[in-house]
């Protein structure tokens, strides 16, 4: 499957640093946001370090540790292995972003959400941590793809909540896990069959905080992809947004391209 894909992100108007990463390896077919957390300039030291390192780990079949952990598995299925690799590559991420901050005050405690995804072939593999999101719009339906790594998801889970009201609450950022400062993560991954004209997108909470899913479904309707990730980060700036926003997006080729 061919595809297109673009990349955006904006400060925004309050924050002095951006703490949001992002990459784009369209020959690879890998895409990765990621948003930092932690005082000074540690939550852009932590998201960079592990959007870089996951993938290093995950182009680099060279890396001995990886191809052991392939074999201990004793997976056959090319999609398990890939989501291996997948696991592997942000729990390697997570223990260097922990490394780098030992001893260093200034860096202590920072973390970063990761969302990972990587087209190969028709078929879309995805990991995350934490509440940066990846979302599939298909058939002018937006889905999401991602169920945030957060208490509040955990009490709306659970039937203690509203997902309306979970958007209200003040410390509905605090995650349950984050790359870096837990150490070893377990991000939740999934395989899926790529359609012609799927597009998926991945954004830091940047965008999924002014605006609900169902404007974002809106705006992607009424947007071609190469003007995608610009209209969304206005959109949000526009409704308020206050953080760093980073919007990316995979636009998978028509049949009748
Ligand atoms: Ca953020």
């Amino acid at each position: 499957m061919q595809f297109e894909a673009y990349g955006r992100t904006d400060t925004g108007p309050v924050r002095e640093q951006n703490e949001d990463t992002h990459l784009v390896d369209s020959d690879r077919g890998v895409f990765i946001v990621a948003d930092g957390m932690g005082g000074h300039r540690a939550g852009e030291v932590a998201s960079k370090l592990a959007v870089d390192n996951t993938h290093r780990i995950l182009v680099d079949a060279t890396d001995p540790d990886e191809t052991r952990l392939v074999r201990d598995t004793g997976v056959e299925d090319a999609a398990d292995v890939l989501r291996e690799r997948l696991r592997y590559a942000m729990n390697q991420a997570s223990l260097h972003v922990r490394q780098q901050a030992e001893g260093k005050p200034d860096l202590q405690g920072m973390g970063t959400t990761l969302v990972v995804l990587v087209v190969d072939g028709d078929q879309a593999h995805l990991a995350h941590v934490g509440d940066s999101r990846a979302y599939l719009f298909r058939d002018d339906r937006l889905m999401r793809l991602t169920r945030d790594h957060t208490v509040v998801q955990q009490e709306v889970d659970a039937g203690r909540l509203t997902p309306e009201l979970a958007r209200m609450l003040p410390h509905k950022h605090i995650l349950t896990q984050s790359v870096g400062s837990h150490g070893p993560v377990e991000p939740d991954t999934t395989t899926r069959m790529v359609l012609p004209d799927d597009v998926f997108m991945l954004c830091s909470d940047g965008l999924t905080d002014p605006l609900t899913d169902q404007e974002i479904e809106q705006i992607m309707r009424e947007t071609p992809l190469d003007l995608m990730c610009h209209e969304l980060v206005e959109k949000a700036l526009g409704a308020g947004g206050d953080d760093n926003v980073t919007v990316l997006v995979v636009g998978v080729e028509s049949t009748d391209a």
